[in-house]
């Protein structure tokens, strides 16, 4: 078996029940690429994730006072320390597709209490998906077997978010609108999930959009923060 993430072989032995039943084999990663990334501490931000924070951060703070009737709330798996900018590099930018399964069990597991949930992945514009050949985000929920809904599009190709600073993030305009499948949100709870949680400016965004179409409640994913 190889690791999901550095690609090397991992030794080793299966379970009886693996044996019997190869679907149980899970893909993960070898003992090096487990230590290599680092969990969202129990000190972080309770509405962002944001590390190094005991109460809610004042980047929250401020999106309170945008959003007043948007009660977010938002879960990250890793912190984005250079371990996850270089797998985010080779998986996004350098288009390594091998590496969607890298997170699988941890996005299971979060998945896994959410199961009547509406699962929204945030969208690509479509000449940015012809030239990554994939969405990133809903390749690592397909990996680890989340189903999607397509209920949001990207209108235009905008400058990359990670081409701009953070005024120019947060000033950005409207980038996403609704697909003709979004009234299923009504009285329904969602999740949006990104790969990375930078300003919130994506999710806010992606999140002010279904907020019109009266969901139960909207909760944000991100593999790291
Ligand atoms: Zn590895
Ligand atoms: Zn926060």
């Amino acid at each position: 078996m190889k690791c999901s993430c550095c690609q090397q072989e991992i030794i080793r032995n299966l379970t009886f029940k693996e044996l019997l039943f190869t679907f149980l084999i899970k893909k993960q990663r070898c003992d090096f690429c487990q230590k290599k990334f680092t969990k969202i501490p129990t000190t972080a931000c309770p509405t962002c994730s944001k590390p190094g924070w005991q109460t809610q951060c004042d980047e929250c703070k401020q999106w309170q006072m945008l959003y007043p009737n948007y009660e977010f709330c938002h879960q990250a798996l890793f912190c984005y320390d250079e371990a996850f900018k270089e797998w985010i590099y080779q998986y996004k930018f350098l288009g390594d597709f091998r590496l969607k399964a890298t997170f699988s069990s941890e996005i299971q597991a979060y998945f896994s209490k959410r199961k009547e949930w509406i699962i929204v992945a945030v969208p690509l514009s479509k000449e940015r998906f012809l030239k990554r050949g994939f969405n990133q985000v809903e390749a690592f929920l397909q990996a680890a077997n989340v189903k999607t809904q397509h209920l949001l599009e990207k209108k235009v190709d905008s400058t990359p978010q990670s081409e701009k600073n953070r005024q120019e993030r947060l000033a950005a305009p409207q980038v996403f609108r609704a697909t003709q499948e979004i009234s299923m949100v009504k009285n329904k709870k969602v999740v949006l999930v990104d790969d990375v949680y930078t300003t919130g400016r994506t999710l806010f965004h992606a999140a002010e959009i279904l907020q019109n179409y009266q969901p139960k409640e909207i909760q944000t994913f991100s593999l790291a923060r």
